[in-house]
């Protein structure tokens, strides 16, 4: 069997080809001035993905979309039947999004792969390049969907249903962009899942520190409220008579941000991020609104005590607006979840490169929660200017970014030629 070959120490990805897919990236999907709107599986979003296939490819990978659209470029091990290492983040936006969030993670992800190329650096395990599919959730509602899917969270067919307000669903649009692929999803073993993401928090940068090393995640409760109420005339429809929906959920979107002022000392937040009425018109009431919020803290105790003041709030809310509520979804990520191998590992390989790395917790949810229930998982972050993200002003400078490449770089080598 062909020996792996040895890492050599000056290894170091090309800073500029890096830099130089992110400002093509950067041309896909334009928003704001600096930023992107490259929602999940618009054409905006085909056409990157078109591109990144077209660089995989070039790059020797084979690529493969599984049914419900994630991406994965590989590039073969000498022992090519092992699980393989695997490398993603996502390339979708938010609507005014930046251009950096999971896209930096991805086409680093690529950047490893050329650099082993370069160097003709041949690894045991096959290294796969994933692209998960609507990790934002700004369209199709929840996020991470894609590997929630992979990590068997969510059947394939729940994942065709889920409709965006304008009444495009997952499996059609995937069906339209040519990414509806024949792969299946997960049910297949990864060696280990390595994502790089920018922090999206100030700590990196207000520290100037240039990786964090994630080691868990803030516990976060969060749930979709159904307020159902009744349609009636604005005008002469009696106060104590009404039941308006659209009141209902904005009193819940008010409970909610309350309770994260109550723990905003201790890093606690909660967020009030969208409400949707119907018919949410001038002249009538509505008879139905959707609240989508969370809550979350870094102490799992906090958090699940913050979620029972939000149970304690809606009883108060549907008392105080006379409206029916109900819990449609609910959902729970974070604590202890990353492989304390994996993450000792990417501790250990910074070290090695004499790269300065912080401890940290991520506040944000991402892929790797969800790989993680299926594969051994560790996070690498790096900084973004003022921790501004979701924002076209969002900025990650080359400099500050390529020490955490070269970190998973070789992080993912040690992990691919283990024994
Ligand atoms: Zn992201």
């Amino acid at each position: 069997m062909q020996q792996a070959v040895a890492i050599p120490a000056d290894l170091r990805i090309d800073a500029s080809r890096f830099w130089s897919t992110i400002e093509r990236s950067a041309q896909i999907g334009v928003g704001r001035p600096g930023g992107l709107a490259r929602v999940a599986l618009t054409d905006a979003d085909k056409q990157m993905r078109d591109e990144f296939c077209a660089w995989c490819r070039e790059a020797g990978l084979g690529v493969t979309v599984d049914a419900v659209g994630n991406i994965f470029a590989r590039r073969r091990g000498l022992e090519d039947s092992l699980a393989p290492v695997v490398l993603g983040s996502h390339l979708d936006t938010q609507i005014n999004g930046g251009r950096y969030d999971g896209i930096v993670g991805v086409l680093a992800a690529l950047e490893v792969v050329r650099t082993l190329n370069d160097r003709a650096i041949r690894t045991r395990r096959p290294i796969e390049v994933a692209v998960w599919m609507n990790e934002e959730g700004a369209r199709f509602s929840p996020p991470m969907v894609g590997s929630a899917a992979f990590a068997g969270v969510h059947p394939v067919e729940w994942v065709y249903a889920r409709q965006a307000d304008d009444g495009a669903t997952i499996g059609a649009e995937l069906q339209r962009i040519g990414y509806r692929g024949t792969a299946p999803v997960g049910g297949r073993a990864l060696d280990g899942y390595f994502e790089l993401h920018i922090e999206q928090g100030p700590e990196l940068d207000a520290r100037k520190v240039p990786v964090g090393v994630v080691t868990h995640g803030y516990t976060a409760h969060g749930f979709i409220i159904d307020v159902l109420g009744e349609t009636a005339h604005t005008g002469p429809w009696p106060m104590d008579k009404r039941k308006n929906a659209l009141v209902g959920a904005a009193m819940l979107a008010v409970a909610v941000n309350d309770i994260g002022w109550k723990y905003h000392a201790s890093g606690g937040k909660g967020t009030a991020a969208r409400i949707h009425a119907w018919p949410n018109k001038p002249g009538i009431l509505s008879d139905y609104a959707q609240f989508t919020g969370d809550v979350r803290h870094d102490d799992p105790a906090t958090a699940d005590a913050m979620r029972a003041e939000f149970m304690d709030a809606l009883a108060e809310c549907v008392r105080r607006s006379n409206c029916e509520m109900k819990v449609f979804d609910e959902w729970h990520w974070g604590a202890d979840i990353f492989d304390r191998e994996m993450v000792a590992l990417v501790r250990d390989t910074a070290a090695s490169l004499g790269v300065a790395t912080l401890d940290i917790a991520s506040q944000a949810g991402h892929d790797a929660y969800h790989i993680a229930k299926v594969a051994p998982t560790a996070m690498i972050f790096t900084p973004c200017r003022d921790g501004i993200t979701h924002n076209n002003h969002e900025h990650a400078g080359l400099e500050e970014t390529v020490p955490g490449i070269n970190v998973l770089l070789h992080a993912a080598l040690r992990r691919a030629n283990r024994a």
